[in-house]
């Protein structure tokens, strides 16, 4: 460690001073911890401090308020360790960033220190103060020549379309929001095709012009550049950076820093930017906020979306939730009057969306040895895509080419060794694949059970749906994009590039082509299996398949010149039910309707709120008796009266990579209870995780997603 810091301790203005640091979330410390140091270390500051044996990177938090202060729980400062160098060459963190980043670790019941810490970029961490130094005088000296090369560019006035009367009410309401003292959410609800972005430039570039900073949110890495690139082309001459885990970590901290030192205007990012150290944010843009990637899945399990939110009313800044269809928490919300609510009905230029046809798959002529599930009509309705030199979107959310190799002798099936699932066959290099732990194995030539040599894959995913598409449209160019055609890094720019260039008719895919893609020429869309979600155990399947259909049909006829030709079909065993039937009017507002009141009854959210606790463990045992024993104690708590515990069950996916998993739901009328709840329960599972073998992880997940 850096001996600086000790020696300014020589002075007799040290003090204890509280730094969070990244304590392990077992060892069950919630709050900075104390040391001694000098008494103008301000809050926010980076500092060397030593954890048990360790030298670890700690920030300066802010002290505790005389009242809260237990003189009997306070070490002597005798005994306190003291702070090694502060990197105060780095601008403090804010106190409204440490008031966000409070709120997060209490509510998704973290350590700050852990949340805190991790948030930063890893090589901020990593960095004594001379290195600090170097690289902020790299940095300097980048921002000199980029602000020079700026300068001496023609500042190129954007041709900005003129807003639609619809677009301008929009716009109008969000700067009466900005203009507010304490602005209330916007959610921006509007078709995909209906100018939100636009609305999104322009809300930016007023803010950019009251000299502030603007963050904007997108759920997934692939969307980011696309977004970028619609930024910079409006925003020329203007510092844009994006966060997100795609970076290398030098770039990843040099966007940082441009966003901590002020000197980025505009920070594009996926959920961790919600994090970004912004001083002079003035606007944040949640696109897409009904989008599950914003809850993050492990550690804490934070919603960028809903932390937005707080941010926004703790800065007293304006918030924009933008989507096609709405969360239905921010649904609701704007219901209540705490969102306000701004439509945009239209699409630009007139187009209308796709024409929905359902397509009963109980009118389908069954003949035997026929495989294809690809209807007549639907083929029929491809080929004269094709004819017109149109392009069709193929959307199956199952890659693969089946999910599963089956024996029709003895009922074999391709189960994973590993996991409560099957092994989904991949035609293309003849392997079994386990899409939950990776494991893979040559097909077999015969029945491993019973040496039949005649196995075959049952269901289809996106590969066989490729090659049967293929087969029965001859010389139509098929091209399909998922997970496993895009492994390459930029391969998915390559493929997508291909299918904007025209050199593709049909595209088959996953959800990865529904979200985004401004793709030109597709006048059909079509979902060949959707019918999984609608019988799911989770409560938001329906929800979520709503949104991904729309947002799927969304692909096509965006040209308006071709609109009114466009279609979206659906291939569904169930073509009376109630989801499918809004989808048809492509009316959110009756399927949300219809949704929140069956919520209501159920008690679910948004009427309710969840907590849910997993456990997995090397045994059924051990991960079942932890969270037993978790059930007793949180019924031991005053505090869970008026609670609904669950008791624990397996999970859906009961075990994966050998590990066996359960989960225990909480449910709660009241936000607050549910809080001070938690926070006493965490004490009482943190204890039981010391005592129960054979238990490798447990978690809380606060407003989980996925139940
Ligand atoms: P959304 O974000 O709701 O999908 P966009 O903002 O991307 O909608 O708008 C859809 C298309 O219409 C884009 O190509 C956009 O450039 C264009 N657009 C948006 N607003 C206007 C406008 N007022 N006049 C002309 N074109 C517009
Ligand atoms: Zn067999
Ligand atoms: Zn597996």
């Amino acid at each position: 460690m850096n001996t600086l810091g000790n020696q300014a301790l020589g002075a007799a203005s040290s003090c204890r001073v509280r730094v969070a640091v990244e304590a392990p979330q077992h060892s069950g410390l919630t709050g900075p911890l104390d040391y001694l140091g000098p008494q103008d270390l301000t809050p926010g500051t980076l500092v060397q401090v030593t954890l048990g044996s360790r030298d670890v990177m700690g920030l300066v938090w802010d002290p505790l308020p005389p009242g809260q202060v237990d003189e009997d729980d306070l070490l002597p400062e005798s005994e306190l360790r003291p702070v090694g160098e502060a990197l105060d060459a780095l601008p403090p963190l804010s106190s409204a960033w440490r008031r966000l980043l409070d709120f997060a670790a209490s509510y998704y019941q973290r350590s700050v220190g852990e949340l805190a810490l991790s948030v930063l970029p890893k090589t901020l961490r990593e960095l004594d103060g001379a290195q600090l130094q170097a690289r902020l005088k790299k940095l300097d000296k980048a921002d000199a020549a980029a602000a020079k090369a700026a300068a001496d560019a023609p500042l190129a006035e954007p041709a900005r379309p003129a807003l639609t009367a619809q677009q301008q009410r929009a716009l109008d309401a969000l700067s009466a929001e900005a203009a507010s003292a304490s602005p209330i959410p916007s959610l921006l609800w509007g078709l995909t095709g209906s100018g939100k972005t636009e609305i999104y430039l322009r809300a930016a570039e007023a803010a950019l012009e009251r000299g502030q900073q603007v963050l904007v949110l997108v759920p997934e890495i692939n969307l980011t550049p696309q977004l970028e690139a619609r930024f910079a082309e409006r925003f020329v001459g203007r510092s844009i950076v994006s966060l997100h885990s795609g970076l290398t970590p030098v770039r990843r901290l040099q966007n940082w820093l441009a966003a901590h030192l002020g000197r980025a205007q505009l920070v594009l990012g996926t959920r961790l930017a919600v994090f970004a150290s912004m001083p002079r944010l003035g606007l944040i843009v949640v696109d897409e906020e009904h989008d599950p990637s914003y809850k993050q899945q492990d550690g804490a399990r934070y919603s960028a979306r809903d932390l937005a939110v707080y941010r926004g009313h703790l800065e007293k800044i304006p918030v924009v939730l933008g989507s096609a269809t709405p969360s239905l928490e921010s649904w609701q919300h704007a219901l209540g009057g705490r969102y306000r609510r701004v439509d945009l009905t239209e699409r630009i230029g007139g187009g209308a969306l796709p024409q929905v046809r359902l397509f009963d798959m109980n009118r389908l002529e069954r003949k035997k040895g026929v495989t294809t599930a690809l209807s007549v009509p639907l083929l029929d309705a491809l080929r004269k895509r094709l004819e017109r030199g149109e392009q069709s979107l193929v959307f199956l959310n199952r890659r693969g080419y089946a999910p599963v190799l089956h024996c029709d002798q003895c009922n074999w099936k391709s189960d994973c060794p590993n996991c409560s699932a099957h092994q989904v066959f991949h035609k293309e290099d003849r392997t079994l694949r386990c899409h939950h732990c990776g494991v893979s194995q040559r097909v077999p030539r015969a029945c491993p059970s019973c040496g039949n040599p005649d196995i075959a894959p049952l269901g289809r995913g996106t590969e066989r749906l490729e090659e049967q598409l293929a087969a029965a449209l001859p010389g139509a160019r098929v091209a399909r994009i998922d997970a496993d055609t895009t492994k390459l890094k930029g391969s998915l720019e390559e493929q997508l590039a291909a299918v904007h260039e025209g050199e593709v008719d049909i595209l088959v895919g996953t959800q990865m082509i529904a979200k985004g893609h401004d793709f030109r020429r597709i006048t059909l869309v079509a979902a060949v299996n959707p019918d999984d979600a609608l019988f799911s155990s989770d409560f938001r399947a329906p929800e979520r398949l709503f949104s991904l259909l729309m947002q799927v049909g969304g692909r096509a006829g965006r040209d308006a010149a071709q609109a009114s030709t466009s279609e979206m079909w659906i291939q569904t065993w169930y073509p009376d039910h109630p989801l499918y039937q809004s989808l048809g009017q492509h009316d959110y507002e009756a399927f949300a309707g219809a949704l929140l009141r069956e919520r209501t009854t159920a008690n679910l959210p948004p009427f309710a709120h969840l907590a849910l606790v997993r456990a997995e463990g090397r045994t059924v045992e051990a991960a079942r008796d932890f969270l037993v024993a978790a059930e007793r104690a949180a019924r031991a708590l005053p505090l869970s009266l008026g609670l609904v515990i669950y008791p624990p069950v397996p999970m859906s996916m009961a075990r994966v990579a050998n590990v066996e998993r359960f989960q225990m739901l909480i449910e709660a009328g009241n936000r607050t209870q549910l809080q001070r709840f938690l926070r006493e329960w965490m004490q009482d599972l943190h204890a039981l995780k010391r005592r129960q073998k054979g238990l490798t992880r447990w978690a809380v997940d606060v407003d989980p997603l996925a139940i």
